[in-house]
């Protein structure tokens, strides 16, 4: 990865840690609780789904500025989309951000936005902070009032 993507990279993550984007609980929708417990974050993320398709979504917790940036770019980018492109962007990025760091920094133009989160893969430990709130996210899919840890 070029050093001029990676600096990038690192504002819009910067930006959504220190901004997070729907940062706000949806009582009335399905929800579900994460935490890692490697690093400490917590997320409960809600999703409202009606006819099968995420009309809205949204979390709330506490976590590093990875685990904070990564549930305020998936709130945004799940958006819209039905249950199961929600659950396939889901691999997709965890398959961004599990990626050997020498195959990283290619064009990921499916993801989107959340291609600022292949430099993640260098730093294994940072994977789970991550992709917690995406393993959070399928559980509120799958119905309420799930944990999910990611250990
Ligand atoms: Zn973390």
């Amino acid at each position: 990865m070029s050093e001029e993507l990676r600096e990038l990279y690192q504002e819009v993550i910067l930006d959504h840690s220190k901004r997070p984007r729907n940062f706000r609980a949806l009582p009335e929708a399905s929800q579900a609780e994460g935490f890692n417990p490697l690093c400490g974050d917590r997320a409960t993320v809600f999703v409202d789904l009606q006819d099968g398709t995420v009309k809205d979504a949204s979390f709330v917790g506490s976590g590093c500025s990875i685990s904070t940036a990564s549930a305020s770019m998936m709130t945004e980018a799940v958006k819209g989309k039905s249950a199961a492109e929600a659950e396939e962007l889901f691999q997709r990025f965890h398959a961004l951000i599990t990626a050997p760091p020498d195959q990283a920094g290619g064009a990921h133009p499916e993801l989107g936005k959340l291609a600022v989160f292949a430099g993640v893969c260098e730093f294994p430990v940072r994977v789970k902070c991550a992709s917690l709130p995406w393993h959070t996210l399928k559980a509120a899919l799958q119905g309420a009032g799930a944990t999910v840890s990611t250990e």
